[in-house]
């Protein structure tokens, strides 16, 4: 099974991790995907985030990394995935997941949306969390790992 993992990862976090170290052992291949949104201005280029990731996974030989354009729903079908992943943290989650995995569900049913719920060590952790905490200065280890601390530290200096 080929399972694309879709997101913003602005930067990743242990969350993100977590979801793609437990998609690793389910699935056959991971491809980790950063969607391209116009409409949200990231902290990171997509480059970066890419880099980023990458410097994260080198120990898992299953997972790879791109970056996406177009509906993801497409860009499962170009790359060959059977499932999109995603991962579920609160109820605040629920609607907003609910919504985009019916979507992705209209466009194409043979595509179905696998949930992984957080940790519970990690249901409280977001991009934007970690972002607000390096801005002020604050601890980032419990956040996110220390090659993407560095870089968040530098980006809020
Ligand atoms: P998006 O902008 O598509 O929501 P994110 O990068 O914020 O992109 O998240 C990608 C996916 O990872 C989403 O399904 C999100 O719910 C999930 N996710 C984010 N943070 C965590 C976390 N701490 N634990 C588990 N899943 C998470």
């Amino acid at each position: 099974m080929i399972a694309l993992y879709p997101g913003s990862f602005d930067p990743i976090t242990y969350g993100h991790l977590d979801i793609i170290f437990r998609a690793a052992k389910l699935c056959e291949k991971v491809i980790v995907v950063i969607m391209e949104n116009n409409e949200k201005e990231g902290a990171f280029t997509y480059k970066e985030r890419k880099k980023m990731i990458e410097q994260c996974i080198v120990d898992l030989e299953n997972v790879e990394v791109q970056i996406g354009t177009g509906l993801t729903i497409d860009y499962a079908v170009k790359v060959n995935a059977d499932v999109l992943i995603r991962g579920v943290r609160a109820v605040t989650d629920y609607e907003y997941e609910m919504q985009l995995a019916t979507t992705n569900m209209a466009l194409n049913d043979n595509i179905e949306t696998l949930f992984l719920m957080a940790k519970p060590e990690y249901s409280f952790l977001s991009s934007s969390t970690a972002k607000t905490i390096a801005q002020n200065g604050g601890d980032l280890t419990y956040f996110v790992p220390d090659n993407v601390a560095k870089k968040l530290y530098e980006k809020y200096r």
